[in-house]
């Protein structure tokens, strides 16, 4: 991986710090307990992993892509990347990621632009590797990392690995300890993994998950042997396929492939059951409002006073503000704005109350569906990977629009899986989504083992 990172970051730009003293000594670690006793061998001993720059790391600069966190050396590890280490992984470095997990390519990260290592036929443009976890994405499908840590706040896990062919889980709310990741929105934000198989994607997120009593929102229910789930006879599920998900202007080659991943489950003995989840429509708005609000709040405390950025002022309002002015970049301070305005007195009823409601509907269209099907199948993004810088300039909504399907699994506390499902007409690949009960990933990586 080393050698790989070596030959093909510059093109890439998907790590941030490479730490190969710390990867060969947490390497040497590893054989030296193989040597000892081959027995002992943990989860995921030797394997090489990429961390997406929002887990703090101990002693390891940490950005979360932002100008803010420029000089930022956590003092402490993330209880996520402590898990790893735990379990035997070796750590090679941060990856890049948007700025506090804020986009969907990448691209508003304050250290450059990360690529997608793929190319649409007979083109040599380069293409966006999704985001906010781009750095996460590109790496692992280009191979350098086995896999990577994500994070996912309303698609940030599962449109990146859709945009690069890889697989990437976002687990159910609280399944992964969130101390130690840089928030976002922190009723939303859930770690998860990003790599290349299914079989990946369960020892990892194995391995990942916890009850941590330093997460308040960590919830203390056993996850099963997954691994071993994978290995349990399919026949039988219930397939929900729900119709608002048809959305006006869905291109035809989603259409087809989230036709044919109904046919591939069809085929394998599923029972296919057309359900409605009604309030699909309001969830984009109502996320735009609930993320924001968060962040407004959570993004408070980057004030130059504790820790990183300092600007100088005169006085220490004019502190505040240089700091901030310079620390941010324009998609943040845009939510800061959005959220400072839906939680101020006079619009907080009409916006973020609101919104909490519409969050509420769409938990309840989705435990109703949970009634009559196992888990439900719809596509992860509405297009293919796009073109670096081709959608910088335009109306920000663009942007958010790509979140139309992924951001309900969030909205709703629920697993949710990207499966790579097929390549579109210009040879990009495409990735199918499925979300499962609360708590039921190990039916969520079985169901997508069959498209896999
Ligand atoms: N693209 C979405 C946003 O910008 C989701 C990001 C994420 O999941 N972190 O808010």
């Amino acid at each position: 991986c080393l050698s790989a990172i070596e030959a093909g970051n510059d093109a890439l730009k998907a790590y941030l710090v490479v730490t190969a003293d710390k990867a060969l000594e947490q390497a040497k670690k590893s054989d030296e307990r193989l040597a000892a006793n081959a027995k002992d061998a943990r989860a995921l001993e030797g394997i090489p992993l990429g961390i997406k720059d929002l887990f703090c790391t101990d002693g390891v600069r940490t950005t979360a892509g932002s100008h803010i966190l420029g000089n930022f050396e956590p003092p402490y590890e993330s209880t996520v990347t402590q898990n790893l280490w735990d379990a035997g992984a070796v750590m090679l470095g941060k990856l890049n990621m948007d700025e506090f997990a804020m986009g969907s390519s990448t691209e508003t990260s304050y250290y450059g632009q990360t690529v997608n290592p793929w190319r649409a036929k007979d083109s040599d443009e380069n293409l966006v590797p999704g985001g906010s976890s781009g750095g996460s994405s590109s790496a692992v499908a280009a191979g350098l990392c086995l896999g990577a840590t994500a994070s996912d706040t309303g698609g940030s896990i599962r449109q990146p690995a859709a945009f690069t062919g890889t697989v990437g889980i976002k687990p159910t709310y609280g399944r992964c300890s969130r101390y130690g990741m840089v928030a976002f929105a922190s009723s939303l934000d859930q770690a998860g993994p990003i790599t290349r198989s299914i079989k990946d994607a369960a020892l990892m997120l194995q391995a990942m998950a916890s009850y941590d009593l330093k997460d308040s929102t960590s919830v203390d229910r056993p996850l099963p042997d997954l691994e071993k789930a994978l290995t349990q006879k399919f026949k039988g599920l219930k397939i929900g396929v729900p119709k608002e998900y048809r959305v006006d202007g869905m291109s035809k080659e989603i259409e087809a492939l989230w036709e044919k991943g109904i046919d591939i489950y069809r085929q394998a003995g599923a029972e296919i059951v057309d359900i409605s989840l009604p309030h699909t429509k309001a969830a984009l708005p109502a996320y735009y409002i609930v993320a924001p609000a968060e962040a407004s709040s959570n993004l408070a405390r980057y004030d130059g006073v504790r820790y990183g950025l300092r600007a100088d002022g005169r006085d220490i309002v004019d502190m505040y503000e240089e700091t901030r002015s310079h620390g941010f970049g324009a998609e943040v301070k845009r939510r800061i704005l959005i959220g400072t305005y839906v939680l101020s007195a006079g619009y907080y009823d009409a916006y973020y109350l609101k919104a909490q409601k519409v969050r509420s509907l769409i938990k309840r269209d989705f435990d109703d569906a949970f009634e009559t099907v196992d888990v439900v199948l719809t596509p992860t993004t509405p297009t293919p990977a796009f073109g670096l810088g081709s959608k910088k300039d335009a109306d920000p909504v663009e942007m958010y629009l790509n979140d139309i399907f992924t951001v309900t699994v969030n909205m709703a506390g629920l697993p949710g899986l990207s499966v790579p499902g097929g390549l579109s007409a210009e040879g990009l690949p495409l990735g199918l989504q499925l979300i499962g009960k609360p708590f039921d990933e190990a039916t969520v990586l079985r169901a997508g083992q069959v498209i896999e």
